[in-house]
């Protein structure tokens, strides 16, 4: 059972604004989280989260803007937003949080573990069941960009499989990527659960530029136009005069998108410590063995830099944007173009 209290009505109807009260715990920080309810008649319901990771600001802007901006007139069904989930890790300007916690690694949550297990404990058990569609907003956070694009986990079922691709580039991004997960990310169990869920990276690093804070609240806005729970036209990018998105396959591994340490950007692994210069461009083809960059050495300035030869060829998706790096550490996400027809065929 659950020891969270949310002081709003999930059931009810019109624009409630509360707040999610978690038991006080003194290493975990602050224990009060935004949740937002706009409901309107007959329709779906839908969760969008943001903050899932705290230094992820460009979700968080957009789900606060659709608190605001969202009448429940224009709504048909029921949006539920939790602009900010990692609330004080947000104000830290941290990825984790003060605990240490990966939230997007407390899933299915427990109600009698530490605050970000109970946490997740009540979207798997009251915030998932109750919706229809779950979009979770991430980027790459403080020390990454990643194309700005939707991205998904490839669900077994075929028809939810689908419907997650259809609401994915409801988004509108120039490409979309498909990844793996280790199980135990909140957009696992909302398809284990059988929802449609739509997860992104709209870039990262500190500094947002406008036309990607322009992407998530037309992206955000337009796959909710997409499964009919908000009004309006819903465009597509033919409709905007734009070509089909690249679709790019980076399901290698049980890392996490934006966390350099491990995880995706594990393409390329550093051979040795120095500063990191990049010589593509995120969302630039490259082929197998080209160099994306390249590591010099300020404490032997004689010794030629070392080479970072892409393992593949397909698109660079990602990269680490702190120029200094240690030898290991992850830094960029490559992966191979997929055909969309391919994907929905697998087995
Ligand atoms: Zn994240």
């Amino acid at each position: 059972m659950t020891q969270i209290e949310c002081t709003i009505d999930l059931a009810g109807p019109g624009r409630q604004i509360g707040y999610l009260h978690l038991p006080a715990d003194p290493d975990a920080g602050a224990t009060r989280v935004p949740i937002v309810s706009i409901a309107n008649g007959a329709g779906p319901t839908v969760l969008v989260s943001a903050g899932n990771h705290g230094d992820e600001y460009e979700g968080q802007i957009a789900a606060l803007r659709l608190i605001r901006e969202i009448q429940p007139a224009q709504v048909s069904g029921r949006i539920i937003v939790v602009p900010v989930v990692s609330t004080e890790a947000s104000r830290r300007h941290s990825r984790f949080w003060p605990s240490g916690a990966n939230f997007n690694r407390s899933f299915p949550g427990n109600p009698d573990g530490p605050q970000n297990e109970k946490l997740a404990f009540f979207f798997s058990t009251v915030l998932f069941p109750a919706a229809d569609v779950v979009i979770d907003m991430h980027s790459a956070g403080a020390s990454g960009w990643i194309v700005p694009c939707a991205h998904m986990c490839v669900p077994k079922d075929r028809g939810q499989r689908r419907l997650m691709l259809e609401a994915m580039e409801a988004w509108n991004s120039d490409f979309h990527f498909f990844y793996t997960s280790a199980g135990n990310y909140l957009p696992n169990e909302a398809e284990r659960q059988g929802k449609i869920v739509v997860t992104t990276e709209l870039g990262g690093t500190t500094r947002i530029p406008v036309a990607v804070q322009e992407m998530a609240w037309a992206g955000l806005t337009n796959v909710l136009r997409h499964v009919g729970v908000l009004e309006g036209e819903v465009v597509t990018r033919a409709s905007l005069g734009l070509p089909p998105a690249t679709l790019v396959d980076c399901r290698f591994d049980d890392g996490h998108v934006g966390d350099v340490r491990s995880g995706l950007f594990d393409s390329i692994v550093a051979p040795v410590s120095g500063i990191f210069e990049v010589m593509v461009e995120p969302g630039s083809p490259v082929a197998k063995g080209q160099p994306i960059g390249r590591i010099w050495s300020p404490q032997d300035p004689a010794s030629p830099p070392t080479e970072l030869a892409s393992p593949v060829t397909g698109f660079l998706m990602g990269l680490k944007t702190i120029p200094t790096v240690e030898q290991g550490q992850s830094l960029a996400l490559i992966g191979p173009r997929i055909e969309r027809d391919a994907l929905l065929a697998e087995p």
